[in-house]
């Protein structure tokens, strides 16, 4: 009487068990790897048979958390739900069972639907939202493909002005969802997109390629670390990802229009993080004077975001083990073009006690994008 739907977009689920008893259904799924070393992003559709007197409650039981990349603790996991097509909201936090050998998995009771729910890891952000941003700005974000993913999709870069070579008025270079699942980042380019939107002329020039794996977002992967190439480790000349020479032509036509300052890559951490939004920044060790560069504006974008949002240790280096030893997008930026690159990082569902929505991802956008402007205006 229920079916596990993972052709819906973004679909991700695998390992499914299904069992019917007199009070409640239990639905058993994991996090699929589709293929690379780590897992985190989930997506699916669970229908019932309409023609079936309902049971009442299903418990959803989230298997083998502890594979995921940053699963524990697992109940600072929140998944996102949405039944018969409606809006997602975040789920409580579910129950952590401990197994006899030791694993565990983590459980949800949801009402069960008349027709079918829709479960994912975080609230989705795909082609739809970028075309509601789109409109929603009004005509302000102009979309272009400037080439083909792998898939050979379109891949859409946004720009609020093409300036002309020589240009001298400051410009961002933005990008997200190089790791396909990690969906926070989208969300925070999108409310920082809005605000940028909201400043009209007075803005910086800035291009942004909003859904940079889109094979894997459209497809459900995860995509960290994943074959054939992780997109943010394929950022060597040459490139190893034809998404990332499409995004590398732009980056070079982008850096003729204006007076580059800034390139950031927005991402999403281990699935529990909840010590805030952070930055990853170039090593000082190696890179004195990037680092030192680069503090200017991560400054300037924590003291917008504030401890509401922003991680006590804000400024990070990238230093966990890296199954890739190619270049990363910022370091591409570095290297290649001298240019200020970032990685922001935002959790997939809370900071503290705090437990984020999409309004926060958004104004966690904008206070950003103050903060950087601010800098900008003072120079
Ligand atoms: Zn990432």
């Amino acid at each position: 009487m229920f079916r596990v739907d993972t052709t819906i977009p973004h679909g991700n689920a695998c390992d499914i068990s299904i069992a019917v008893g007199e009070q409640r259904a239990e639905v058993g799924f994991a996090s699929d790897p589709h293929g690379g070393p780590e897992c985190l992003w989930f997506c699916f559709r669970l229908s019932r048979d309409e023609t079936e007197a309902p049971t009442g409650e299903v418990r959803l039981v989230l298997k083998h958390p502890y594979n995921m990349l940053g699963g524990d603790p697992a109940q600072d996991m929140r998944p996102v739900i949405r039944y018969q097509g409606g809006d997602w909201t975040r789920l409580e936090a579910g129950t952590v069972e401990g197994l006899a050998d030791g694993r565990s998995r983590v459980v949800w009771v949801i009402e069960e639907p008349l027709s079918y729910v829709d479960l994912a890891a975080c609230y989705p952000y795909g082609v739809p939202d970028v075309e509601a941003l789109i409109r929603e700005t009004e005509g302000y974000w102009h979309a272009d493909t400037i080439g083909v993913s792998q898939g050979a999709r379109p891949l859409v870069r946004l720009s609020n002005n093409y300036g002309t070579v020589g240009d001298d008025r400051p410009g961002l270079y933005l990008v997200a969802r190089q790791h396909a699942g990690e969906t926070p980042g989208s969300w925070v380019l999108d409310g920082l997109l809005r605000y940028i939107a909201s400043l009209g002329g007075d803005a910086p020039l800035v291009w942004a390629v909003p859904l940079a794996n889109v094979d894997g977002v459209m497809g459900g992967d995860y995509g960290k670390d994943n074959f054939p190439y992780d997109l943010n480790r394929a950022w060597g000349t040459p490139p190893m990802r034809h998404e990332v020479l499409a995004i590398q032509r732009d980056i070079q036509r982008w850096k003729a229009r204006c007076h580059p300052v800034l390139a950031i890559d927005f991402h999403a951490p281990g699935a529990c993080e909840t010590s805030g939004i952070y930055c990853y920044l170039p090593d000082p060790s190696r890179h004195p004077d990037r680092c030192q560069e680069a503090l200017t504006w991560s400054t300037a974008i924590k003291s917008m975001l504030t401890e509401r949002y922003a991680a006590q240790t804000f400024e990070r280096v990238a230093n966990y083990p890296s199954r890739w030893e190619t270049p990363h997008f910022s370091t591409y930026c570095w290297t290649e073009h001298g240019v200020c690159g970032l990685g922001l990082e935002t959790p997939y569902a809370m900071v503290g006690d705090l437990v984020l929505t999409r309004g926060h991802y958004r104004e966690a956008g904008a206070r950003a994008a103050v903060g950087i402007v601010k800098k900008l205006r003072m120079e």
